[in-house]
């Protein structure tokens, strides 16, 4: 668990700056620190952040999860990317879809927030870094102060857009297990809790979307502060 303020009700989208860089500085020297423990294939940060996103605390804190396998949503990325894009990047792809698309919510010199093309669920948002590297571990000083800007000033958009709604936050990064995962591209995900699971989705493992994503980064570009 890393406990991101000392304030109880300052959620990821109102802290400082410097606070926010210190908090993925705290992410990525965990991440040396668990990957370098014999047996641990995963490292997973996730942020869920209000009661029905699931937090089971209401100060704002990540929960770091150090797995003896990757988990099959992972898994199922590391492949499909492999399959689907061969010598190529979906991620690196997808950022350039996103600019001529119009799903850009927000770029810097590091990172960039987008809704994705096929988005599970309305405003469901993406942060990749530009740099395509698969490890999150070799992210680099510049890097991990961009990627706290956009996530803060991105996830602030979000509850100036929609009455800051639950949300589930998570990074994706490639296993370390010493195997070679140099197609893959780590990124972290959001998803704002707006709508229920119904049977259609149970049932199929498909999703019903009523929000285009053209539609969802235009309301985030113009919430953003
Ligand atoms: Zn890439
Ligand atoms: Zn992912």
């Amino acid at each position: 668990m890393i406990i991101h303020t000392p304030a109880h009700d300052l959620p990821l989208s109102r802290m400082e700056l410097p606070d926010a860089v210190r908090l993925m500085h705290a992410y990525w020297r965990r991440h040396r620190a668990l990957c370098a423990i014999d047996g641990v294939k995963q490292v997973l940060f996730i942020v869920n952040q209000g009661r029905e996103a699931g937090a089971s605390l209401e100060h704002p804190h990540t929960q770091v999860f150090a797995l003896p396998l990757v988990p099959r949503a992972l898994r199922d990325e590391i492949n499909n990317s492999r399959r689907l894009f061969p010598g190529g990047c979906p991620l690196c792809a997808a950022r350039e879809e996103a600019r001529r698309d119009g799903r850009v919510i927000l770029e810097n010199e590091g990172w960039m927030a987008l809704a994705p093309f096929a988005a599970r669920l309305p405003y469901e948002t993406w942060f990749v870094p530009r740099r395509h590297e698969p490890d999150f571990a070799r992210a680099r000083d510049g890097e991990l102060r961009a990627m706290a800007a956009v996530i803060t000033r991105t996830l602030a958009a979000l509850a100036a857009a929609l009455d800051d709604p639950p949300y589930n936050l998570w990074l994706h990064t490639s296993p370390c297990d010493g195997k070679n995962y140099q197609h893959y591209h780590y990124h972290l995900e959001a998803i704002p809790r707006l709508t229920t699971e119904a049977g259609f989705e149970m049932a199929s493992g498909m999703h019903i979307n009523v929000v285009r994503p053209e539609e969802a980064a235009r309301h985030l570009r113009e919430s953003l502060p």
